[in-house]
C-alpha cells in the first residue's frame, strides 16, 4: 500500500525584512505519523508552522497538505487541521464544557454535548467539566487546547511546543495523550520541541532544523540507535553499583555525580544490559533516564 502523505514542504522560505527566518526547509509527514519537528530555540520551527496553517505567507517553497497546494485550497485544507500554536486561551470565569460548547460555535463545528463530554474524558478532564478554567494548572489548560482542536474532527493536529514550562508530571500527562491520539483517534501529528529527549520518547518519524535549514529526516530508531547516550541513574547503593558496572563497562564511560546518581555513557541498544547488570548486583534502581542532548547530536551530524 503507498503511503498517504499528509505534509509535504519543500524548499521552504520566509523573510521577515531582511532577515531569513527559514531559509531551505523540507520535509514529508505520513498519515499515522507522529512527526518530531526538532531544532534548537531561533531554528525556524514556529515560523515554518505558521507557514502551514496559512498564517504568514512563505517567500518561497511549496507546502502540500493531504496532497493538495495550501496555496490553492487553503480552506478546505484548514478545516482539516488542529493547531496549539501558542498557550491556548480560554474564558476562565467559565467551565471547561461551556469554552468547549463557545469554540464549537464559533468554528461552526457540529458537535453535540454527548461529543464534547467525551472529548473532555478524553483528555482527562471528565471530573472537571464544570469546573471554572480559572482554576486549572497550565497542563490542564493545554490539555483543554488539545479537546478544542478536536472539536472540528480534524486528521492532522499541530502541537508547538506543547510541553513548555510545564512540570514533569504534565509532561508526562501531554506525552501520553499525544500517544493516545495517534492510537486511538488514528490522528497523524506534527510536534516540534527543542528536546530530543523528548521527541525521540513519542516521535517516530522526525526531521532537525537549524539556522533556518532541514539538516536530516527520517525514522527516529534509525538516526538515533548507534548513538551513545548518557544515561542517569538513581540507585541505593552507590559503591556497590560502581563496583558492578566498572566489571562490564569501560571505566572511563561511567562517572559518579552525588552518593546516590551516576551517569554512563553507553550505546541505546546497551541500556537493558545496564539495567541488568545493577539488577543482578543486588543495586536498587530509584530511576533510570536517558539524557541524550539535540546539541550533542548536532555536533556528531555535523561532524561525520
Ligand atoms: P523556533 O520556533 O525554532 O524557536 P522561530 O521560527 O520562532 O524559531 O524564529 C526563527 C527566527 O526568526 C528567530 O531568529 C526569530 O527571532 C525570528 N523571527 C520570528 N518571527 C519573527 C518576526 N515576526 N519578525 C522578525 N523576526 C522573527
Amino acid at each position: 500500500m503507498q503511503t498517504e502523505q499528509v505534509i509535504q514542504v519543500k524548499q521552504l522560505a520566509k523573510k521577515f525584512g531582511n532577515f531569513e527566518a527559514v531559509k531551505d526547509v523540507s520535509f514529508t509527514v505520513n498519515k499515522g505519523d507522529v512527526f518530531g519537528f526538532l531544532g534548537p530555540n531561533g531554528a525556524g520551527k514556529s515560523t515554518t508552522i505558521r507557514c502551514l496553517l496559512s498564517l504568514i505567507t512563505p517567500n518561497a517553497g511549496s507546502i502540500e497538505l493531504f496532497g493538495k497546494s495550501l496555496a490553492q485550497d487553503r480552506s478546505a485544507i484548514l478545516k482539516n487541521v488542529g493547531s496549539i500554536i501558542e498557550k491556548p486561551d480560554f474564558y476562565k470565569y467559565l467551565s471547561a464544557q461551556k469554552n468547549l460548547e463557545i469554540f464549537a460555535r464559533i468554528s461552526g463545528a457540529d458537535v453535540s454535548a454527548k461529543e464534547i463530554a467525551e472529548m473532555l474524558d478524553f483528555v482527562g478532564l471528565g471530573n472537571r467539566a464544570k469546573h471554572k478554567v480559572k482554576g486549572f494548572s497550565h497542563g490542564m489548560k493545554q490539555r483543554l487546547g488539545i479537546a478544542q482542536t478536536l472539536l472540528h474532527k480534524p486528521e492532522l493536529i499541530i502541537l508547538d511546543e506543547p510541553t513548555t514550562g510545564l512540570d514533569p508530571q504534565g509532561i508526562i500527562e501531554i506525552r501520553n495523550l499525544i500517544l493516545r491520539l495517534k492510537n486511538e483517534q488514528n490522528k497523524t501529528i506534527l510536534l516540534s520541541s527543542h528536546q530530543l529527549s523528548e521527541i525521540e520518547l513519542i516521535a517516530n518519524r522526525m526531521v532537525i532544523i537549524n539556522q533556518g535549514r532541514s539538516i536530516v529526516e527520517g525514522e527516529v530508531g534509525n538516526l538515533l540507535q548507534s548513538e551513545e547516550t548518557v544515561v542517569s541513574i538513581e540507585v541505593d547503593d552507590i559503591t556497590k553499583a560502581m563496583n558492578s558496572l566498572s566489571q562490564h563497562f569501560a571505566a572511563a564511560s561511567i562517572q559518579q555525580i552525588t552518593n546516590k546518581q551516576l551517569e554512563i555513557e553507553v550505546r541505546k541498544q546497551d541500556i537493558p544490559a545496564l539495567s541488568k547488570c545493577l539488577v543482578e548486583a543486588g543495586v536498587g534502581i530509584e530511576a533510570l533516564e536517558p539524557k541524550r542532548k539535540l546539541e550533542d547530536y548536532f555536533i556528531k551530524t555535523i561532524q561525520s
